[in-house]
């Protein structure tokens, strides 16, 4: 084997992705030429530093529904003959983002810890509508269109304030299910993130100041207000968090 070859074969072996011939020529060409063996030093060790680096920040939730939209489709695992030639930096950090994704799923949904009930079925919503198709029945980012759509689906029509001009677009709306019970979700963005504000009627009309909670990197906030008790989960820092429930309580 060449220095050219065993180069060409180098991101393939860092990967583990070679058949067995071409893989004991490598490791054989490695042990005997410490150029090559050098170049496959630092692609290792940039690997490394890249997986380190990467594990610390969390997918947006954009990000991961992208992901599983095009995960979802039927191509998404058929082998490419020209894989092998990906720049592996690339391959390593797709690799890297879907398991990030994969364990905060298990993570979310699996786990309950401390948190109420209703605290992990809204949790769980939430994780379940970043995923393909599951975020938005009516799609509009005009609060005419969203808030007619409930009319007949739900007892009580939910609020859908137009908070476009403080940086908080509206995405959309669907029906959910919290409590064996339908529920009105109005889904806003902010850059990258998304936000599900559940809402439903309750028995008294007292207004509360939101609570918020953090949970596996989520934030879940909890106000009252005209008879409706609401609830906001994202993954959008706390402050715009609270500056989204401000402006919704504003415009409520
Ligand atoms: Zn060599």
């Amino acid at each position: 084997m060449t220095c050219a070859e065993c180069r060409e074969l180098l991101n393939a072996y860092l990967d583990d992705e070679l058949p067995r011939p071409e893989l004991d020529a490598v490791r054989e060409h490695l042990s005997a030429c410490p150029r090559c063996a050098g170049e496959y030093d630092v692609l290792a060790a940039t690997s490394h530093q890249l997986q380190e680096g990467l594990v610390r920040h969390p997918a947006p939730d954009v990000l991961k529904a992208r992901i599983r939209t095009a995960l979802a489709k039927p191509d998404a695992f058929e082998p490419r003959p020209t894989a092998r030639r990906t720049p592996w930096p690339w391959l390593a950090a797709a690799g890297l983002v879907i398991a990030i994704v994969s364990s905060g799923i298990t993570f979310g949904a699996m786990q309950r810890r401390d948190s109420g009930e209703l605290e992990h079925e809204l949790l769980a919503s939430h994780i379940r509508s970043l995923m393909p198709g599951h975020l938005t029945d009516v799609v509009s980012s005009n609060q005419h269109n969203v808030k007619p759509w409930f009319n007949g689906r739900v007892d009580a029509s939910p609020s859908v304030p137009q908070l476009d001009s403080i940086g908080f677009p509206l995405v959309g709306g669907r029906l959910d299910y919290v409590e064996d019970r339908p529920v009105p979700v109005i889904v806003y963005a902010r850059r990258q993130h998304l936000i599900n504000v559940y809402s439903w009627p309750i028995a008294t009309r007292e207004s509360t100041a939101p609570r918020v909670t953090t949970d596996h990197g989520y934030h879940m906030a909890e106000w009252r207000a005209d008879g409706f008790e609401l609830w906001a989960v994202s993954d959008v820092d706390v402050p715009d968090l609270r500056q989204f429930i401000a402006a919704f309580r504003r415009a409520q």
